[in-house]
């Protein structure tokens, strides 16, 4: 058993998602958030995409608990798959917890789980730590960094965070407390790295407020679309201030955003009137200057409501050249693609739309270099490991650290896998742990790189079906070569290339038989091959080839 405390990255280290870390001391553990990450467009089938929990179900009676530090589905989203596995109690905020709590019901897998909800600056003991909650801003309300007293000194996981100085709810970053423990002695931060890269301060979330406000003002005849995340709270609360403030009624699209603004009503999180709202269904009865809707689908995600209203597929909401579209957000990375799309489409059906390009109607959640410079000043660790980045995210954030006086051997670049050891004298690695993607098929399940790798190649390539029947007394084909092609080139052209290829095939299956060749495994490599080989000559390209050839 290891002597000191151990951080183990199992997600979150090289990419944005998938969040998931585990602390270990005396044998005992303690994760961190467990998130999941929406797949690139060339990850065929594949719905989401989780951190790898064998390491943590191998330790399962090891494991005290789960604590969130905020409701991104990035820290939470991938919940019901490690406590299907690894029954423990959950720790968070009352919004985290619900929010977990809802996208496990739908999930149906509530079952017998222990979830466990926390004030601000709440101390909770959990396995051999203590975790203290401390209040952070950030793009959904009730986001903490966690303060981990452990044996080997405090640990600092700053969460996702900006230092917001005019959050809509009050609720500001806890800067003395983090002084405090920073004057106290920080063995280590972990802290979060997305806007490494950027100089400067991210705007207060009050200030989309005002953008909001003025196009509003400027539109007083035409009906208000606007598009956010259904977990941004205060988004959703500032676009409910501006809309009814100008005498509009608010009516909300999606799922999640139903489901998400009840909970923030119940939770005194949102406030709004009953009043405020009508029905989808009844938007039509008012004039286009008297309603607002909220919908879901601000990052071009195929089956929310803004991507349905772009293709004209929504039920209950037809826009038009009275409409004005607010994406009140900016694309992820990875889905500009698909934003650009529903930006096109939402313009053919001749609706004016505003985008954070053109106007400031959205503001990161994510602190920037001047943040993250007031952070590390507060804190002052002895050690430091950059978190929640790409790489180069997490390199900037590790050269600020430097500029800031940190000694370089006490920062630590790490990536997924990679177990650290906090010792008086420093931080190292001590080994690696399995952390690839695991991806999830939503109709399949569990999905392995292997056939990931082959549906992109038969995305890219095609494939080529060669079949034969081989009658093995005879030592001659019995059924005829055919060849068959899907996803590869049609046409005139390549039907002559088709029966150039079953020609091929077919003499070099002969000239095989003839030489007494009766074994299938080998017959079908040497289909494999003469296709192979003839399409070699003429493509840079070829389709995958998939031989089945039977020995009769
Ligand atoms: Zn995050
Ligand atoms: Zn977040």
């Amino acid at each position: 058993m290891a002597k000191h405390l151990r951080v183990t990255f199992l997600g979150g280290l090289g990419e944005i998602g998938r969040n998931c870390l585990a602390l270990e001391q005396d044998g005992r553990i303690v994760v961190v958030d467990a998130g999941l990450m929406f797949p690139e467009p060339t990850m065929y089938g594949v719905d989401l995409i989780l951190p790898d929990f064998r390491w943590l179900v191998e330790r399962r009676d090891r494991v005290d608990g789960i604590v969130l530090t905020h409701g991104h589905e990035d820290h939470t989203g991938a919940l019901r798959y490690l406590l299907a596995d690894v029954n423990v109690p959950v720790y968070g905020a009352p919004l985290t917890v619900g929010f977990a709590r809802h996208r496990l019901a739908e999930a149906k897998g509530l079952g017998s789980l222990e979830f466990i909800e926390v004030a601000d600056n709440e101390r909770r003991r959990i396995g051999p730590f203590e975790v203290e909650f401390i209040p952070v801003t950030h793009s959904v309300p009730s986001a903490h960094s966690l303060a981990i007293h452990t044996a080997d000194g405090v640990v600092i996981h700053s969460g996702d965070f900006k230092l917001d100085p005019t959050p809509i709810d009050d609720r500001r970053t806890d800067l003395a407390r983090l002084a405090a423990l920073g004057d106290e002695g920080v063995a280590l931060l972990l802290c979060d790295s997305t806007n490494a890269e950027e100089p400067g301060y991210t705007p207060s979330e009050r200030e989309v407020g005002g953008a909001l406000r003025r196009l509003f003002l400027e539109r007083p005849d035409r009906r208000m679309v606007v598009a956010c995340f259904a977990s941004h709270i205060h988004r959703i609360q500032q676009i409910i201030d501006v809309a009814t403030g100008q005498g509009r009624k608010v009516a909300l699209m999606g799922r999640s955003m139903e489901a998400n603004v009840k909970l923030a009503r119940r939770l005194h999180q949102l406030r709004a009137e009953a009043s405020d709202f009508i029905d989808l269904a009844n938007v039509d009865r008012y004039a286009p200057g008297e309603v607002c809707v909220i919908c879901t689908g601000s990052q071009g995600e195929p089956m929310a409501a803004l991507t349905k209203i772009s293709r004209g597929d929504a039920r209950q909401l037809e826009v038009g050249d009275q409409d004005t579209v607010i994406l009140s957000s900016h694309p992820i990375p990875g889905n500009e693609w698909s934003v650009g799309r529903v930006i096109d489409d939402l313009h053919r059906l001749g609706v004016e739309v505003i985008h954070s390009g053109q106007e400031p109607v959205h503001a990161s959640g994510h602190a920037r270099q001047g943040e993250l410079r007031t952070y590390h000043q507060l804190v002052r660790p002895r050690n430091f490991i950059p978190v929640h980045g790409e790489y180069r995210h997490m390199a900037h954030h590790a050269r600020l650290a430097r500029t800031m006086g940190m000694p370089p051997r006490h920062i630590l670049l790490c990536e997924d896998g990679d177990q650290v050891e906090v010792r008086p004298e420093g931080i190292r690695k001590v080994g690696r742990v399995p952390a690839g993607f695991h991806f999830i098929d939503g109709g399949a399940g569990d999905l392995d790189e292997r056939p990931l790798e082959e549906r992109r190649m038969l995305a890219e390539y095609g494939v080529l079906l060669i079949s034969a029947g081989v009658d093995a007394e005879a030592g001659r084909l019995a059924q005829p070569v055919r060849v068959s092609a899907r996803g590869w080139f049609d046409g005139e052209g390549d039907r002559q290339l088709i029966v150039a290829v079953t020609e091929e095939v077919r003499e070099a299956l002969e000239e095989a038989l003839e030489d007494g060749q009766r074994d299938e495994g080998a017959l079908n490599k040497v289909a494999q091959r003469a296709a192979g080989r003839l399409l070699g000559q003429r493509f840079r390209r070829q389709p995958v080839l998939l031989p089945a050839i039977v020995v009769l």
